[in-house]
């Protein structure tokens, strides 16, 4: 049948060396895509996320494109060299390829519009399926898709002598081929980039066209003097790494928002809102961290009748007052200590480098500049703060903190205004301030 049909080919236009460059091209533009692709999916390796999937989902559908683009392009060379020795295993594997580059298109897309990992299960249903379908494309018999080692050469173009099965099995890639495109057609409800999917939809279109094509050319109708299956697979292959990157600059944009949510939350955890000093729980975490023994100690800090600050003034100026006073003290601390709001009025500093001997003087310099701060809205009102040290000891932060707070009550009940070190249980009279 084929013969009649060749028969009405002209053959200058079928041997066209155009032809054969451009698949030429069409293979390296598909090998570097492959390369791409590879390179991607290795940057993801050790990952064991949706996007690392997704990467080595794209690899394998890209180098089952690049073996039909160049086994195809192969078959060509075979022509112009007029050595067909190898010819059909070329085409046999150009068909292979057909089917599992179809398959793992299809693989790509479920993977790319899953929400998490695929499930296996799928994924073996479809290469199974295909498998079992290239299996039919190496058993020669008349009845299968290829009968025997007959080739039918006309000028650049070269058919295997078809079985009789080979409709059917046009129908089962078509089918396969419409799966792609449904699977396509579904995704963007998912969280996909829609400019990227256009783009792999016109990409599948041309490959469509080229297929179809092809196909009226294997029944006798020839629109083209060439064969453009392989072009057409070439347009969905950038078309498909076009949707990629957009859903993968799509991911980042997402990730990097995400990271400044978790940043932000995180610093919200981490950060007193009213004061801008550390929370308690910051302050809890870290020395959970740190090793039970070592130098440093800790200071709490209580401003003086504070309730009579807010019955006098209210208590949005108590607000004021605390954040003011967290303030100076935090000016007044060096980098390595960490001051937190340990709640209402009180304040927790942990001083890494400070020991009994120098907190005398630390103390009195805060309780200076905080006594010293003055309010527009209350003149004459002057704040005084009672505190309480203690190092840290081997009984951990926590025995620390509670000896630091029976020395700042040691401190209140000695008439507030001045402070108290825990472990020799002394009471540091602060001179009067110098406003
Ligand atoms: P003392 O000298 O014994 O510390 O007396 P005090 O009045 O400061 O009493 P205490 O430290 O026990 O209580 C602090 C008060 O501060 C209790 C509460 O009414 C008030 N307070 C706690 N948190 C805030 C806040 O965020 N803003 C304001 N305006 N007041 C607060
Ligand atoms: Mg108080």
């Amino acid at each position: 049948m084929q013969d009649t049909l060749f028969n009405r080919l002209d053959d200058a236009a079928t041997i066209d060396v155009t032809v054969l460059l451009l698949k030429v091209i069409g293979t390296g533009v598909s090998l570097t895509l492959l390369i791409i692709a590879v390179v991607f999916a290795l940057s993801q390796r050790g990952q064991r996320d949706h996007q690392a999937l997704v990467a080595r989902c794209f690899a394998l559908a890209n180098l089952f494109a690049a073996v039909y683009v160049g086994a195809d392009a192969a078959v060509r060379v075979d022509a112009l060299l007029g050595d067909f020795s190898g010819t059909l295993f070329k085409i046999q594997l150009a068909l292979t390829a057909t089917v599992l580059s179809a398959a793992a298109y299809i693989n790509l897309y479920w993977a790319m519009a899953a929400d998490d990992h695929l499930p296996r299960a799928k994924a073996w249903t479809l290469y199974g399926t295909a498998t079992l379908a290239v299996a039919l494309l190496w058993i020669k018999h008349p009845s299968l898709v290829i009968a025997s080692d007959d080739l039918i050469v006309k000028g650049m173009s070269v058919f295997a002598d078809y079985g009789t099965l080979t409709p059917w099995y046009f129908a089962f890639v078509l089918t396969l081929t419409s799966i792609v495109l449904l699977t396509l057609m579904r995704s963007p409800q998912r969280h996909i980039d829609r400019t990227g999917w256009r783009l792999n939809l016109a990409g599948f279109l041309v490959l469509l066209a080229g297929g179809v094509h092809d196909a009226l050319r294997e029944l006798g109708y020839f629109l083209l003097p060439f064969s453009t299956l392989s072009f057409g697979l070439v347009c969905f292959q950038i078309g498909a790494f076009g949707f990629l990157a957009s859903h993968y600059a799509r991911t980042l944009r997402e990730r990097t928002r995400q990271r400044q949510r978790l940043r932000r939350l995180n610093d919200e955890l981490e950060r007193d809102p009213a004061t801008g000093l550390f929370s308690r729980r910051y302050l809890q975490d870290l020395l959970d961290r740190k090793p039970a023994s070592g130098r440093g100690g800790l200071l709490f800090i209580d401003l003086d009748n504070f309730k009579s600050i807010n019955d006098r003034f209210g208590h949005l100026f108590g607000d004021q007052v605390i954040a003011t006073a967290a303030q100076e003290l935090r000016s007044q601390l060096r980098a390595v200590d960490v001051p937190c709001r340990w709640g209402g009025d009180e304040f927790l500093v942990y001083l890494p480098d400070t020991g009994p001997e120098d907190i005398g003087r630390l103390a009195a310099r805060l309780r200076d500049r905080v006594t010293a701060l003055r309010f527009d809205s209350a003149p004459g009102l002057s704040i005084r703060m009672s505190m309480g040290y203690s190092g840290l000891g081997a009984d951990g932060w926590r025995a620390s903190v509670a000896r630091a707070d029976q020395a700042l009550y040691a401190s209140k009940h000695r008439g507030r205004d001045q402070l108290t070190v825990s472990a020799s249980d002394t009471t540091v009279e602060l001179a009067e301030p110098h406003d």
